[in-house]
């Protein structure tokens, strides 16, 4: 698949996997971050894969990151919103900030993105949207009133995007993890990942972000045209709706 791919977030966690696995499918891939210039430098040496620094919350950033990104490797074909942030706190506790961060990185941020490569999308009659959403936007989760909504919002942005990008060959998709092992499962103690989260995953392991990678890539293929509004869960058998 000879496509032009931009994955937020995509030089570390399950976004590394996935601007690999793009890459293994044949794509040109562009990979952004919001400020780790230490890890995107390493992941650029590991595979090869230019990385670009904006935040994902800042639309005119976006437009001229996007902008940036097109004159180095052409028009993107693929969009993989997978930047994400979380700020948990019990609703009585938690701030403006941290309710305004977390809807400004992984729900406006989707906005952002996707707003800024839609009408290259709608023109050349192609495009591929997929977006990260979480196990915990689709069932909610305590302690995350933030993170829950902005992903929730993810799955009805995306629907309503399925429906206008349909005709003009874009489809638009959502993939919600359930617990996945990479650095954001780090700032969870030992005895609440034993005791509490393993139990409730009937596979009885966290996910791979490997594995989150094979279903973006497989979304994001020709192949998958008939396949838009949908969101694929893939959380060992944590969450069945
Ligand atoms: P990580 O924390 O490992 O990586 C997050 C990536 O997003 C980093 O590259 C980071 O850049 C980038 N990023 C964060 N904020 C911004 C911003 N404002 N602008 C641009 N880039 C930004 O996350 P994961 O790999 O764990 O998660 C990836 C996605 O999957 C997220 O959307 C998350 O919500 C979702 N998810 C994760 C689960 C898990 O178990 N890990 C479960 C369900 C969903 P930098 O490196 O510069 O900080």
């Amino acid at each position: 698949m000879a496509r032009i791919a931009l994955v937020t977030g995509g030089s570390r966690g399950i976004g590394a996997a996935i601007s690999k696995a793009l890459k293994d499918a044949g794509c040109s891939v562009a990979a952004t971050y919001a400020g780790n210039d230490e890890k995107a430098a390493a992941f650029t040496k590991e595979t090869g894969i230019k990385t670009y620094k904006w935040d994902v919350a800042d639309h005119a950033a976006c437009k001229d990151g996007i902008a940036q990104v097109e004159s180095d490797l052409g028009p993107v074909d693929i969009l993989v919103n997978n930047a994400g942030i979380t700020r948990d706190a019990p609703f009585h506790k938690m701030t403006p900030e941290q309710w305004n961060e977390v809807i400004g990185t992984n729900l406006t941020g989707v906005f952002n993105m996707t707003h800024n490569v839609w009408a290259g999308m709608r023109e050349r009659k192609f495009g591929r949207i997929v977006t990260i959403s979480s196990i915990n936007g689709q069932k909610g989760q305590f302690a995350q009133a933030n993170y829950s909504a902005a992903k929730a919002g993810d799955i009805g942005f995306t629907k309503s995007l399925a429906q206008e990008g349909a005709r003009a060959g874009i489809t638009v998709n959502v993939v919600a993890p359930g617990y996945i092992n990479t650095e954001m499962m780090s700032t969870i103690p030992e005895k609440v990942m034993n005791e509490v989260i393993l139990p409730q995953i009937p596979v009885g392991r966290l996910g791979e972000a490997e594995e989150i990678a094979r279903c973006v890539a497989f979304l994001a293929s020709d192949e998958a045209g008939f396949i838009t509004g949908s969101t694929l869960s893939a959380n060992g058998g944590q969450y069945m709706q």
